[in-house]
């Protein structure tokens, strides 16, 4: 019979279903039971076996369909694979109609030594003790033990005749309706939570795929779910190696398991993209598209702890500071209580900016927008790893009213953990780049006059080079000069009087020449400005005026009645000229003015 056939035979529950040569399925559908417990047969004469006989409540049904096969008493042995109620409670009501001697219970001896309390007249063969083979006289099958999922002493069997697996708990699945065979890939997701939920860890189901895909297998013959065709076997088998196991021990509300399936597929994108990306923006943005699958929450904001009681906003386009004034009472009740809770909040203000939503534009207000219309809030406190401290909160802005049940908060806590870990690595990453900054800024900046140092001159003046090279209007000029005599304002006045008129001296070139321009303190007294888009003559126009200023300079205390002169060399550079050849020829035009009597302005250009 067809797959398809049966699948819609509304007799089947009357029925056996041949599923190879001389192997029947005998189990029996019960209706709403995403179990449906399978129970074979191999029909071998008077060796037949019956493979997970079955429960009370079905082997009412499993007797008439195996009398439509073969006689009951033809059946010699019957195999356990493991001590479950759903294969074994029925073995009460088979050792009352067994009337042949030599029948016997077949299981491990973990098994036999729960099962002795059922007080049955039939004897237990262990298989352990039968050398994991049963001999059926011409036909062998051969137990293999994996072992696997929730029973030490569960195992398989395989028969090399009809390369059949009967694979008990493995390769079971939820199925909500009867489909006694998995007709594509799909049945992987009936497969999935089954797997994840039962096996205590990925690495024991490794193990036993390992070792049953060994075996020449052409179809796999579960005790739960569809029974799997040989297509797709490897497939089946390449994705198991792969799933995530054991996470629902932790769990201690639900029994629905394909809602905690989904919720550990969220869990475990989530900690793909931790380990996938660096940004933090990137982190939250694949947390909340995995959050908005089972949550009406278009928004999350991350707040952080700092030092000095501000929070820092990380969900914000840049990170914001917010001052402890304007933060919402319960954000901050979160923080002062070190609360380790989730809290719900209907009102919540945010003085931080807001998001910018996935089109890229800010969302609007929220009496003008009903799709980002905030209904509640919930704040998801974050925990330092290893810690008590709450670090930072993540607020989950819900866009409609939205009760969060149980399971929601349990995944929603665990949910927390890498989150935390990405917000407490977002901080260090924030903190090294102020550092990162504050050195930079040193480096570029020379602490007396706060001028550019040589380190940034070189940075910058190369991309002014660059534009010049492509574009000769944008011409850069270029002024050296040279504090005269400054030797002898040391020695009159002192270090710190020289001090003073270097920094004198910086901000007058600030104030003579523009923001864009850059001014550069190359050492001792000698200074150098790169004047942007200029003519000759604005150049030396601007040499001029700051000579002329720093001649006309007056100053206070012991400095009073002094006079001060500058020299200057002023250049245009030419297109190409590098920056080196660029300042030897702004310094022989200042040696000129130096030679020619200093406090003047000498040039090489004709303004
Ligand atoms: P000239 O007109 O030929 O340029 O004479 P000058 O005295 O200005 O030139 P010289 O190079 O002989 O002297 C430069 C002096 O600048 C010597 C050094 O002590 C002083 N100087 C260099 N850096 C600083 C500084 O940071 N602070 C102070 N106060 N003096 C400095
Ligand atoms: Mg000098
Ligand atoms: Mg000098």
């Amino acid at each position: 019979m067809s797959q398809q056939k049966i699948d819609h035979d509304p007799n089947y529950s009357r029925k056996p279903v041949q599923i190879a040569d001389r192997i029947w399925w005998v189990g029996h559908i019960l209706p709403n039971d995403p179990f449906q417990c399978h129970v074979y047969l191999i029909e071998n004469g008077d060796q037949s076996i019956l493979i997970d006989p079955g429960s009370m409540l079905t082997f009412r049904h499993t007797l008439a369909k195996i009398e439509q096969i073969i006689p009951f008493s033809n059946i010699r042995y019957f195999i356990c694979h493991h001590q479950d109620p759903d294969i074994t409670s029925c073995l009460p009501l088979i050792d009352q109609i067994t009337s042949r001697s030599d029948a016997v219970i077949l299981s491990h001896w973990r098994a036999i030594a729960l099962l002795k309390h059922l007080g049955l007249n039939m004897p237990f063969a262990c298989v352990e003790e039968m050398g994991w083979k049963i001999d059926l006289g011409g036909r062998q099958l051969e137990c293999i033990f994996p072992p696997y999922l929730h029973f030490p002493g569960a195992f398989c069997t395989f028969d090399p005749a009809s390369g059949t697996l009967f694979s008990s708990d493995l390769f079971g699945g939820f199925t909500e309706k009867w489909q006694l065979f998995a007709s594509d890939e799909t049945y992987f997701e009936a497969i999935r939570p089954f797997h994840e939920h039962y096996m205590p860890s990925r690495d024991i189901l490794f193990n036993c795929l390992c070792k049953l895909e060994k075996y020449p297998l052409l179809r796999i013959a579960p005790q739960h779910g569809s029974i799997i065709p040989e297509t797709l076997i490897p497939l089946i088998i390449a994705r198991l190696k792969t799933i995530d196991c054991g996470l629902y021990l932790m769990t201690h509300t639900s029994s629905d398991i394909k809602r905690l399936t989904r919720l550990n597929a969220i869990l475990r994108a989530f900690l793909v993209s931790m380990a996938t990306y660096r940004d933090f923006k990137e982190i939250v943005g694949m947390c909340a598209s995995q959050i908005r699958q089972i949550l009406p929450v278009p928004q999350i904001d991350f707040l952080a702890r700092q030092d000095n009681d501000a929070l820092l906003c990380l969900s914000c386009s840049k990170p914001q500071t917010i001052s402890s004034e304007e933060i919402p009472p319960q954000v901050l009740e979160v923080f002062a209580n070190n609360s380790h809770s989730l809290a719900y909040s209907t009102e919540l203000q945010t003085p931080w900016e807001e998001q910018e939503s996935e089109t890229g534009s800010k969302s609007a207000p929220a009496e003008h927008n009903d799709a980002t219309r905030i209904a509640g809030n919930l704040i998801i406190p974050l925990i330092e790893s290893g810690g008590h401290r709450v670090i930072a909160v993540a607020i989950l802005r819900f866009s409609e009213a939205f009760e969060v049940d149980e399971e929601t908060r349990d995944l929603l806590t665990q949910l927390a953990v890498p989150l935390s870990v990405a917000v407490e690595r977002e901080l260090i990453y924030l903190s090294l780049e102020l550092e990162r900054q504050k050195y930079y800024e040193q480096s570029i900046r020379d602490p007396l006059t706060s001028l550019y140092t040589r380190i940034y001159m070189h940075e910058s003046v190369r991309r002014l080079f660059n534009i010049h090279d492509r574009n000769p209007s944008a011409a850069v000029g270029i002024i050296s000069l040279d504090i005269d005599h400054f030797k002898t304002v040391n020695d009159r006045f002192g270090h710190q009087s020289g001090d003073e008129v270097l920094k004198e001296f910086a901000a007058l070139l600030i104030k003579e020449t523009r923001a864009e321009d850059i001014q550069v303190r190359l050492g001792g007294e000698e200074f150098a400005v790169f004047i942007v888009n200029c003519t000759p003559r604005f150049v030396i126009e601007i040499a001029e005026r700051i000579r002329q200023k720093f001649n006309d300079l007056r100053l206070d205390g012991v400095l009073q009645g002094s006079r001060f002169s500058v020299s200057c060399g002023a250049i245009i550079r030419n297109q190409h000229e590098t920056l080196h050849d660029a300042l030897h020829r702004a310094d022989t035009t200042l040696y000129l003015a130096k030679d020619k009597g200093r406090n003047q302005v000498c040039s090489d250009i004709s303004a």
